[in-house]
């Protein structure tokens, strides 16, 4: 199949390889062009438990592709999503079907907007990765997708997309529930990534403070305002009791998250407007009152005016 990962970071450059080992016909489109650059001059950099290889695999800024992909892979950050559907459109056809794997909420709105909604594919991921530097990744651990179609009439469609992921190696399975998973997951990055952002601290450190439970509960039950809004039933002791499972050690526990390590290590700005501040800014709309995803979300924004520059 041909395929375009529109976003070729971390988890894009994950999928690029893999589906490209496998046999598919796949492209990576990225904005950063020293990344670009490098992928194309001396392959991708890729860093496993088993060592470090040189992956051959073509890459293109935005304005350069000249490639008809039949799907695309969105894995920009939820900020960059825009600049990249807009840029991408000329090479898209009324049949390019399109997989969202991004974390945060509002995603499906935001690409109804410029792809038809029987071509829409929502996902979910637990594989994860790590972006080095330009041309550089490492690429370590397990994971699973699930994959799930807007329109009620694709369903044959998605689960043909789940096969092309499958086969390459990617775990996914079709889902009948996808936002809901996108929801939990949601869930526990508005809860660890922005208050182990906020407290310095990673996810075990964050689980072993007396405040824990009672924080996270209250994050997860605003969230679940929202979510019943939109038809998605959040449990919210079922989701405190997921996200606490993370604290121990062998779990995530010695993990920083990822919104730690873009805004407190790498200065970069953060995904909160679609996590907690999505939360907030929907709570509003609907006289809602989420009032502690409001603060963390004024904070967030605060910490990225003291570090982003
Ligand atoms: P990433 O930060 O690795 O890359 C995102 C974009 O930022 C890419 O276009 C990349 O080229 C650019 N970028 C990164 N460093 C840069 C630099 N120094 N200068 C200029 N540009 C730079 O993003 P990701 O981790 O692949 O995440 C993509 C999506 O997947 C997000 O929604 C994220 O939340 C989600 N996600 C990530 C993981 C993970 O383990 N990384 C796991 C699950 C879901």
């Amino acid at each position: 199949m041909k395929i375009a990962i529109a976003g070729a970071g971390a988890m894009g450059s994950r999928f690029g390889t893999m589906l490209k080992r496998a046999g598919n016909d796949v492209i990576l489109i990225d904005p950063w062009a020293e990344h670009v650059d490098k992928i194309n001059h001396d392959g991708l950099q890729i860093d496993t438990d088993n060592g470090s290889e040189q992956f051959q695999i073509p890459a293109f800024l935005p304005q350069d592709v000249d490639f008809q992909p039949e799907l695309v892979v969105l894995f920009t950050k939820s900020m960059g999503l825009v600049t990249m559907l807009k840029a991408i459109e000329p090479i898209l056809t009324p049949e390019t079907k399109i997989v969202c794997l991004l974390n945060g909420l509002g995603h499906t709105e935001v690409i109804e907007k410029y792809i038809p909604k029987a071509n829409i594919f929502m996902g979910v991921t637990l594989w994860t990765a790590a972006l080095l530097g330009a041309g550089h990744v490492k690429l370590v651990g397990d994971g699973s997708i699930e994959i799930q179609n807007i329109d009620p009439a694709e369903a044959d469609a998605a689960k043909k997309i789940c096969a092309v992921f499958d086969d390459a190696g990617l775990k996914a399975t079709y889902s009948s529930n996808v936002m809901f998973s996108i929801w939990r997951k949601a869930c526990v990055n508005g809860t660890l990534n922005t208050l182990c952002t906020l407290l310095d601290c990673n996810i075990a450190e964050f689980g072993g403070l007396p405040q824990s439970n009672d924080l996270v509960r209250t994050i997860v039950a605003e969230f679940g305002k929202v979510a019943a809004n939109e038809g998605v039933l959040l449990n919210v002791d079922e989701v405190a009791q997921h996200i606490a499972k993370l604290y121990d050690p062998s779990q995530a526990g010695e993990h920083y998250p990822s919104m730690y390590q873009d805004l407190i290590l790498h200065h970069r700005l953060t995904e909160i407007d679609y996590l907690n501040g999505y939360v907030a800014a929907q709570a509003a709309k609907l006289n809602l009152q989420t009032p502690v995803c409001q603060v963390l979300t004024e904070m967030v924004h605060a910490k990225e005016q003291l570090l982003v520059k």
